[in-house]
């Protein structure tokens, strides 16, 4: 099978790439960075699917010609990336909405005691809480388990 792989996956670069040529009519800048990122992400070792798709036809070279880097990245990517913007918004709306205001916690900035803290069970029950401090001195955020 590796010879037909090789054959293959040079195939799934040539297509687009004269695709992308049709668009921009030359090989300038544009034309370079375009297919370059095409390049990439169908040689991704964690991004098996994309060039799978596309020798299969299931992406047709004319799609992978437009496609955004967003679209390209793999399955894996996307999840991680779906994981880190909830963990970010999460942290975003509890350290606004809600909280307690203490004097418990110091701030490692300021070393303010004027804190908003917010306790929550991020993973299963039986695991211990974290707490996300806010410091209402200069906006400093914290959190700990
Ligand atoms: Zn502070």
């Amino acid at each position: 099978m590796p010879l037909i792989a090789n054959h293959s996956s040079e195939d799934s670069f040539t297509l687009p790439a004269s695709r992308i040529y049709q668009e921009f009519k030359s090989t300038d800048q544009k034309y370079k960075s375009r297919l370059r990122s095409r390049i990439s992400n169908l040689k991704d070792q964690k991004n098996p699917d994309l060039r799978r798709n596309v020798l299969a036809g299931n992406i047709s070279a004319d799609h992978i010609a437009n496609m955004a880097a967003e679209e390209m990245a793999s399955a894996e990517l996307k999840e991680m990336r779906k994981t880190l913007t909830k963990d970010a918004i999460r942290e975003h709306q509890l350290s606004k909405v809600g909280g307690t205001e203490t004097d418990m916690f110091q701030c490692g900035k300021c070393r303010g005691k004027n804190c908003t803290y917010t306790q929550v069970q991020t993973r299963s029950a039986d695991e211990p809480m974290t707490t996300f401090v806010l410091c209402n001195g200069c906006g400093n955020r914290w959190k700990f388990c």
